[in-house]
């Protein structure tokens, strides 16, 4: 998708100096084609390969009203896990049944919003979560599918903030064994839900399959406690996604295959050992579907060269639209979009035009002699930038354009100084 041309950065057959020209910068730039390869990826290595599978894209990573339709088109499910993402599946039209809805602390009116919708699956994270859903259904006259987010206890090799398996984890519901069963002795007795089974998700950007593994283990022992003690067969495991992606040289990626064939084949043989059907396989993708599709185009402005010490490169956007770096040292790849093909001869720090002086997003970029004025494209954006974008310091959310084989859409306008004080009320009494 990322060629060079005549001294320029072409990503998915656009011009990428063009596109800074055409919708200003900082501009997010997702690329269709990418998106498409992944979710052809998925499809021809994992739901063509096994039957009894869905994919539900992690839509935390990116989500859009376009980004709904892509997803829908492709055949995948979605995993929302906040209201707000609901609404959007929703706004989009996007078939209520392939809707699971995950999060640690839902609210009522978020599971009412859900359970009105049908959605196809809610995943309960914590033991009160449930009595509110039975509430609900009592109240509606309705059945939710549900499944228990549960923390196999897996420590994964990635950063603490974006690890979610370990025991000492918000996320889902502890082991212990009077904490975990006569939570699902209350599901499966329960007149207002079906339940479906379990769900874990170790963690983000991995590119080892180990805390998979040892996360799986757990629970199919937990599938097969449940069996014995109460002579039911959970129908449905989701093992989550966390699939990692190339953003510099260091990362090893793998493609889906190294994390799901041997987990398949782990399924697959406790199954056949137990004598039940193989439960239905769900994973929760985001980044590794959205994460290389993007990149984010800045201009460079001021230089500040600290002889001896280091070159700062400040471009026109940042922390606000690419967090993390400061949230979690997050490193990132970038070049100069309009010298593309110069030598590296110079090593910079390019930072965002933040209030901190956290706000860096390369150290020690390796970039042609930049000048104010350049573009300057940084790689693998496609995930958790825009999701997480703030509007911290007043700067606008940029805007996102879908790219396709040389033509280029805005399917998110940049956000104005008005629409920042839109919701900004003057009481009368401070006028
Ligand atoms: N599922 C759950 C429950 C998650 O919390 C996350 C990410 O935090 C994901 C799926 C997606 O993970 P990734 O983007 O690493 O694939």
């Amino acid at each position: 998708m990322i060629e060079i041309k005549d001294n320029i950065l072409y990503f998915d057959g656009c011009n990428t100096v063009e596109l800074a020209k055409q919708y200003g910068t900082p501009l997010y730039v997702m690329s269709e084609t990418t998106i498409v390869e992944k979710c052809t990826e998925i499809r021809e290595t994992f739901l063509n390969r096994y039957e009894r599978t869905r994919a539900a894209y992690a839509s935390k990573a990116f989500l859009t009203l376009s980004m709904c339709k892509i997803i829908e088109r492709e055949g995948l499910c979605m995993d929302v896990v906040s209201g707000g993402e609901l609404y959007t599946a929703m706004k989009a039209n996007f078939p209520a049944e392939k809707i699971e809805f995950n999060g640690n602390n839902k609210s009522v009116e978020e599971l009412e919003l859900a359970i009105d919708y049908n959605i196809g699956r809610i995943i309960v994270d914590g033991l009160d979560e449930l009595s509110l859903i039975e509430e609900i259904c009592k109240e509606k006259g309705k059945k939710a599918n549900i499944l228990y987010r549960i923390t196999p206890g897996v420590k994964s090799d990635s950063h603490d903030y974006i690890v979610t398996g370990k025991k000492d984890s918000k996320f889902g519901i502890p082991l212990d064994d009077e904490v975990v069963f006569p939570a699902v002795e209350q599901a499966i007795n329960s007149p207002y839900v079906n339940f479906m089974g379990f769900h874990f998700h170790v963690g983000s950007q991995l590119h080892n399959n180990e805390s998979h593994l040892k996360a799986l283990d757990t629970a199919l022992k937990l599938i097969k406690d449940t069996i014995e003690k109460y002579k039911f067969v959970t129908p449905e495991l989701n093992i989550g996604g966390g699939f990692g992606i190339k953003y510099t040289e260091e990362d090893n990626k793998k493609p889906y295959a190294y994390f799901l064939d041997p987990m398949m084949e782990k399924i697959e043989e406790f199954s056949k050992e137990l004598n039940i059907a193989r439960p239905e396989i769900v994973i929760e993708p985001g980044r590794s579907i959205v994460g290389e599709a993007g990149i984010t185009l800045y201009t460079v402005g001021t230089i500040k060269d600290i002889k001896g010490i280091r070159k700062y490169v400040s471009v026109d956007g940042g922390m606000t639209d690419n967090i993390r770096p400061a949230l979690y040292q997050a490193k990132y790849d970038g070049v100069a979009a309009n010298k593309a093909g110069e030598r590296k001869s110079d090593v910079v720090t390019i930072s965002g035009k933040c209030c901190e002086s956290g706000d860096i997003l390369i150290k020690d970029a390796h970039v042609a002699e930049l000048e104010r004025g350049d573009i300057f494209a940084i790689f693998s954006t496609g995930a958790y930038n825009y999701s997480m974008a703030s509007n911290y310091n007043k700067n606008p959310i940029p805007a996102v354009v879908l790219v396709k084989d040389g033509k280029s859409e805005v399917i998110v306008k940049r956000q104005s100084y008005d629409h920042m004080i839109e919701n900004e009320i003057i009481p009368q009494s401070l006028m």
